[in-house]
């Protein structure tokens, strides 16, 4: 098979497997615990939060380690609109194309009577800082803006719209679940306060993952119970696949110049091809985008169908967002971005990852025409757009 889903999880790094198993093996003392297995449990936590403190250039007493990225943006989200609520701010600044996890947990806050203000992005999924300049005001609270969006591959302008939240003295969030280890991410550097980030985005474990806040911002628990996570997060803590998380952003830090420049190259040749498919068009910014990300839209073909064909064809591909998939409703960064909801139905997300070759692309840029192609021939839509029935959009 050939593998290009890593926005929705990747494979785990082989020398992160092994460390994983070893430590599951032997590393089992509680970390609380003052015996002297517990003792080794706990530096090995010391370490891993070390080596991930050291990627994002944070202090290891600034990372709270999570069950993922989900809960980061809950955490982050949660804590400070509650903080802000004590001050009677209780307006939230977001953007139309966020992850579930954060906008369902803004939906949450509007039932507690917090304001949700939603920034529309350009046709290339993108905000300018100064809209985020614009929609600050006296009772502004948090804004929460993604570092990269997980369907498009936009990359967006965090170091500046830090830069705007710090002069105004607004906590800033940034869900950097695609973007940590893939494209330099240093919280000092793009003034971030609260960051999430996932292991397995990484080929990293599942189910771990880590908030970054800023020392002096106030968390909330989700989790209350021991004092794990300097009492912020409560639960024994899964050494092994925190230790497995660290190396593997270690592994990402240290070869994301190499890892980057070989995606690239592979992005933009299956870029070009796909663009050769007619009435097709690239979704998101064509420069400023993830290394791995390729997003397109094909007119008059449902991207469920296409996905199963190229599942038969051994490619494994998505829609846009695993979390979408399955329901039957666009995505809504495509209709963000502009897209109907007719060519929005006919999306299709690559994204790549190391361990993906030139072969492959070459592959899939065959493989994907051919089955564009097949499927339109069974369409009726493309029937009536062929005789002139209805007209093309694209
Ligand atoms: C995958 C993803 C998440 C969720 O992370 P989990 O660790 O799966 O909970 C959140 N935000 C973005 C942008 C993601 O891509």
């Amino acid at each position: 098979m050939i593998y290009t889903d890593n926005a929705a999880t990747t494979q785990l790094s082989p020398t992160v497997a092994q460390t994983v198993a070893e430590c599951m093996n032997k590393v089992y003392g509680n970390p609380s615990s003052l015996h002297s297995m517990g003792k080794e449990a706990a530096k090995v936590l010391f370490e891993a939060r070390q080596t991930i403190a050291r990627c994002i250039n944070c202090q290891p007493r600034e990372i709270y380690f999570t069950s993922g990225g989900s809960e980061s943006d809950n955490q982050a989200i949660r804590s400070a609109a509650h903080a802000g609520k004590k001050n009677n701010k209780l307006h939230i600044i977001s953007t139309a194309i966020e992850h579930h996890a954060v906008l369902h947990t803004l939906d949450r806050l509007k039932t507690e009577g917090f304001e949700i203000q939603l920034l529309d992005v350009d046709q290339r999924g993108w905000v300018s800082p100064r809209q985020i300049a614009d929609a600050i005001r006296k009772d502004t609270c948090l804004v929460t803006v993604m570092y990269a969006n997980n369907e498009i591959g936009t990359i967006l302008p965090i170091k500046e719209i830090g830069e705007i939240c710090r002069k105004n003295g607004v906590v800033f969030h940034t869900d950097a679940v695609q973007a940590v280890g893939h494209i330099p991410v240093d919280v000092q550097k793009d003034n971030i306060d609260l960051l999430s980030l996932s292991g397995h985005k990484f080929h990293g474990p599942k189910g771990v993952g880590v908030l970054f806040a800023r020392k002096g911002t106030a968390l909330e628990n989700l989790i209350d119970g021991g004092a794990q996570e300097r009492g912020k997060r409560a639960g024994t803590e899964n050494v092994p696949a925190l230790a497995g998380m660290a190396q593997a952003l270690k592994e990402a830090c240290d070869e994301m110049q190499q890892v980057s420049r070989q995606e690239i190259l592979l992005r933009d040749r299956i870029v070009r091809g796909l663009s050769q498919i007619p009435h097709s068009c690239l979704n998101g910014d064509r420069e400023n985008r993830l290394p791995g990300n390729i997003s397109f839209c094909f007119e008059g073909i449902q991207g469920e169908s296409l996905l199963l064909k190229l599942d038969e064809k051994g490619i494994c591909a998505s829609s846009g967002s695993a979390c979408t998939s399955g329901a039957l409703d666009p995505s809504h960064v495509l209709l963000a971005i502009g897209r109907s909801r007719e060519i929005a139905h006919g999306s299709l997300r690559l994204s790549l990852s190391r361990y993906n070759t030139m072969e492959e692309a070459k592959y899939i840029i065959k493989t994907v025409s051919q089955a564009v192609d097949y499927l339109r021939s069974f369409s009726p839509l493309w029937k009536d757009k062929l005789s002139g029935k209805k007209p093309f959009v694209l």
